[in-house]
C-alpha cells in the first residue's frame, strides 16, 4: 500500500548502511556496503535497534536486558491445531511464572507467533542468529518444567524455531544534540523491550515526521521540532517499559 504510488526506482532494496558523515558542504554522507555513497539533505534513520544511522548522533547504544525470546510460530492453526487457536484467541495470550514467559499472539495468515522468553546471558546481541546455536523445542521444555500442558503445547505444536531474539533497550529518554538533516524513528530513535507498543510508536513517528515535513515552509525547523516531540512522546513509555519488563524478568 505504502509502496504502491512511489515511482520503482525510488526504494533501494538490499542497500545496507555502512555509516553516515557529513560532507564538507554541510550535507550527510551515507556510505552504502560496496562502497556506493549517496548525498543526501536529509536522513531519517529508520534502522532499527543496531542502527547504523544512530553512530552519527549518539554515542549511547542499546544495552542488552539479559532476557532473550526465543520465537516460534504454528502456521496454519486453525486447520492444524484448533485447540491452540481458541487457547490463544484473536490477540496476545501472556503467561509469567518465575521469571520467565511464554506468551503467544495471534497474526495473520493463521499464523500464532510464540516467544519462549528467559534470562541468560549465552548470546550475541550482535549476532543473535548464532545465539544459543542449535537450541531445540526439546531444550526449551526443560526449562518450562512442571509448567501447564496447554501452555507447553505452545512449543511442541510448533513448526520450528523461527530466530532468537536477545532483548536489547537505549536508557529511557535517550537524547542528542540537534544536527541539522540528520534524524531518526522507531526502533533506532527509542528500542525499548517488547510491551507492545514498538510497532505503534515507529509507525507514529514516520507519519508525524512525513506530515511535518510536507506542511513546513521550512523544513530543517519541523524536523527538529518533530524529533523533540517523538523523543518526549518516548521518554516515558521507556521508563515504564523498562520498569515491567524488569517486574516482569527480574531484569
Ligand atoms: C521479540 C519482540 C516482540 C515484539 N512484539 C511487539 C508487539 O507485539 N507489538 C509492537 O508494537 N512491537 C513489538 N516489538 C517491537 C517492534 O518489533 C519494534 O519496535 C519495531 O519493529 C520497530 O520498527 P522500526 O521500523 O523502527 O525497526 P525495525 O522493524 O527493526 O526495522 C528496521 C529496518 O532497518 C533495516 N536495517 C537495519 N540496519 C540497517 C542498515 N545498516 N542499513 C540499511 N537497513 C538497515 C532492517 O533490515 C529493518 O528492515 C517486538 C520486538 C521484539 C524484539
Amino acid at each position: 500500500m505504502l509502496l504502491d504510488p512511489l515511482p520503482p526506482e525510488i526504494v533501494v532494496w538490499g542497500a545496507r548502511i555502512v555509516d553516515v558523515v557529513q560532507a564538507a558542504n554541510g550535507r550527510w554522507s551515507v556510505r552504502l556496503k560496496g562502497g556506493a555513497v549517496r548525498e543526501c539533505d536529509l536522513v531519517i534513520g529508520a534502522d532499527g535497534a543496531g542502527s547504523a544511522v544512530r553512530t552519527a548522533l549518539t554515542d549511547a547504544r542499546p544495552v542488552y536486558t539479559g532476557v532473550t525470546f526465543v520465537e516460534l510460530w504454528i502456521t496454519d492453526v486453525d486447520r492444524k491445531h484448533p485447540a491452540i487457536a481458541r487457547f490463544v484467541g484473536r490477540g496476545t495470550l501472556l503467561a509469567l511464572h518465575e521469571e520467565k514467559g511464554i506468551f503467544a499472539q495471534r497474526n495473520g495468515n493463521a499464523v500464532v507467533r510464540v516467544y519462549a522468553a528467559f534470562k541468560t546471558s549465552n548470546v550475541t546481541t550482535e549476532r543473535p542468529e548464532q545465539s544459543l546455536v542449535g537450541i531445540s523445542t526439546l531444550d526449551l521444555l526443560a526449562r518450562y518444567a512442571g509448567w501447564s500442558p496447554a501452555l507447553l503445547s505452545l512449543i511442541t505444536d510448533a513448526d520450528r524455531i523461527a530466530a532468537i531474539r536477545p532483548i536489547v533497550s537505549l536508557p529511557a529518554g535517550t537524547k542528542w544534540p540537534v544536527k541539522s538533516g540528520l534524524t531518526l524513528i522507531g526502533d533506532a530513535a527509542h528500542v525499548m523491550p517488547p510491551m507492545g507498543t514498538g510497532v505503534n510508536l515507529a509507525m507514529l513517528d514516520a507519519a508525524e515526521l512525513a506530515e511535518a515535513i510536507v506542511s513546513a515552509v521550512n523544513w530543517r525547523d519541523a524536523v527538529r521540532a518533530q524529533e523533540q516531540v517523538m523523543l518526549d512522546r518516548a521518554a516515558p513509555i521507556a521508563e515504564e517499559c523498562l520498569r515491567r519488563f524488569g517486574e516482569w524478568f527480574d531484569a
